[in-house]
């Protein structure tokens, strides 16, 4: 089972989005393993926007993402990774394709409600980034039989 980063950002925090957006993974089946708000720094943000750092806009991407506190999320599942980052869409919320979360919520390409790990390597280090060890946890999810055939799991 892998595991990946997801960020409700400031913006999806002041629109009442929190429990949406947590609400459509859980139904997707993803076990939420670890949750938890948190302020954003300028130091974490420019880590974790390392290749954003020479664009003109990193700025407003930095102070955006600093307004209120943010949600970060761990979620597992089989090929987390990949299906929570395409259930978040493409980054242009006029863009992204409607019942992804970015197509259904945002109408900007900066404020589009979350961030999600776009490969499995990234995963863990963003994983590390935000989350000490301990508040990551491992606990039986009780429907796997009813969410996986016998031989994916
Ligand atoms: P994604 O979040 O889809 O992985 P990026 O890593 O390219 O996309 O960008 C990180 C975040 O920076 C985006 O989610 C968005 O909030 C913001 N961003 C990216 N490009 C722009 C831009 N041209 N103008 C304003 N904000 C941007």
């Amino acid at each position: 089972m892998e595991k990946t980063l997801v960020i409700i950002k400031p913006g999806a925090i002041q629109r009442g989005l929190i429990g949406e957006v947590i609400h459509r993974f859980e139904r997707k089946g993803l076990q939420v393993c670890g949750i938890k708000m948190t302020q954003l720094t300028e130091e974490i943000l420019a880590e974790h926007y390392a290749h954003l750092v020479q664009r003109p806009f990193f700025k407003r991407i930095k102070d955006s993402m600093m307004i209120t506190p943010v949600i970060v999320c761990c979620l597992k599942g089989l090929d987390a990774v990949h299906i929570v980052h395409e259930m978040a869409g493409k980054t242009n919320g006029r863009e992204a394709a409607l019942g992804t979360i970015r197509g259904d919520f945002s109408m900007s390409v900066q404020e589009n409600i979350i961030h999600t790990s776009d490969n499995v390597e990234n995963a863990k280090t963003e994983l590390a980034r935000f989350f000490n060890q301990n508040e990551i946890f491992e606990f039986d999810q009780h429907n796997l039989n009813f969410l996986y055939a016998n031989d994916e799991i």
